[in-house]
């Protein structure tokens, strides 16, 4: 029996998750097919329960379901509770287990960007989705003791300090209406920026003025696809300590591997097929539109690495 691993989002077709797993299967020869499922929400419970299906080793989730997929699984592990997002979810007989690995990816950048260097306690984190949740949960982690969120919806980025207030007591956690001189004033005083937002995905995008970033800044752009954003750019002529998306995406992808599989990713595997599909496009992997949708409709296609700005998947 062929086993079975799902990306469940919408969309779906550009992530780049698909081809680096299914590589990771290939390389070690196990016998799994990375799918992808466009599903909406009214879809979604369906989608879990056929997860406890037996030939199914757990999924991925993303944009939009991450927040949703919380109460139609069995379990949260420590960081997914702690997020209030689930990005993989691996099974235990029957049970079905939310974890959330964009917070360990996110600290493996964290640590990366940061080196040797005293690690601050200082951030300004852009966005409030699911991959700013990992985000404030490792920095939160890592002893921070301000971080300020800006989110295009204000009310979105109070929900979040809501959501982390009890974990968040000790600390400075708050959110700001996203206007240039109240970021301005706010990066002056920063030692990290976090873009988690998917602003800076088409080319020339940015979500932060060229002249508002202050030198000496660590600045980690989630996006990975440009693997170096206008924002990494602009960045880049003060300062060599930035990061783009990549290293988060193959560090949560490595642990999902591990989750699934119960073996140690084939870390450089996954790094191979990753610069591959940034040199050649993604292979194609038919595109499940579930219900209510067109069956088998056509997945990402050779030599269109490229999306639109608007919420391309992890
Ligand atoms: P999400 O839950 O859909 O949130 C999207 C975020 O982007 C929200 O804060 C949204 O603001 C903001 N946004 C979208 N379009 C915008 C615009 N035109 N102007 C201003 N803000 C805008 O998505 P997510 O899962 O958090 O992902 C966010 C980004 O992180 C994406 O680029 C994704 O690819 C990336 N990501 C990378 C990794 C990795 O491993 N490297 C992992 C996860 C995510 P509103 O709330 O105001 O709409």
């Amino acid at each position: 029996m062929t086993n079975r691993v799902v990306l469940i989002g919408h969309p779906v077709a550009h992530s780049f998750s698909g081809a680096m797993q299914q590589a990771a299967f290939d390389a070690l020869g196990i016998d799994a097919r990375y799918e992808l499922w466009d599903r909406r929400q009214i879809d979604l419970a369906d989608a879990i329960a056929e997860l406890r299906g037996d030939d199914f080793l757990g999924a991925n989730v993303t944009i939009p379901h991450k927040e949703h997929v919380v109460p139609l699984v069995d379990r949260l592990t420590d960081d997914a509770a702690a997020t209030g997002a689930v990005n993989v979810i691996s099974r235990e007989g029957k049970k079905l287990i939310g974890h959330n690995t964009d917070v360990a990816g996110f600290r493996a950048a964290l640590d990366k960007v940061v080196g040797k260097q005293k690690m601050p306690r200082h951030a300004v984190v852009l966005g409030a989705g699911g991959a700013s949740r990992a985000v404030v949960s490792a920095l939160i982690g890592e002893g921070f003791q301000r971080i300020v969120i800006f989110n295009r919806h204000l009310h979105r980025a109070e929900g979040l300090v809501r959501h982390f207030g009890r974990s968040a007591a000790h600390m400075d956690l708050r959110a700001m209406p996203w206007h240039e001189s109240v970021l301005e004033a706010e990066l002056s005083k920063t030692k990290v920026l976090v873009n988690a937002t998917a602003v800076g995905m088409a080319p020339g995008e940015t979500p932060v003025p060229a002249e508002l970033l202050p030198p000496d800044l660590f600045v980690i752009d989630l996006i990975y696809n440009p693997p170096v954003t206008q924002l990494l750019k602009d960045a880049t002529s003060a300062r060599d300590t930035v990061l783009g998306g990549e290293l988060m995406l193959l560090g949560q992808g490595a642990r999902a591997f591990e989750l699934w599989t119960g073996k140690p990713a084939p870390v450089e595997v996954m790094q191979a097929e990753l610069d591959r599909t940034r040199e050649h496009g993604l292979r194609q992997i038919p595109v499940d539109m579930g219900p209510g949708g067109t069956a088998g409709g056509s997945g990402a296609v050779e030599g269109t690495a490229g999306g639109t700005a608007a919420g391309r998947p992890a």
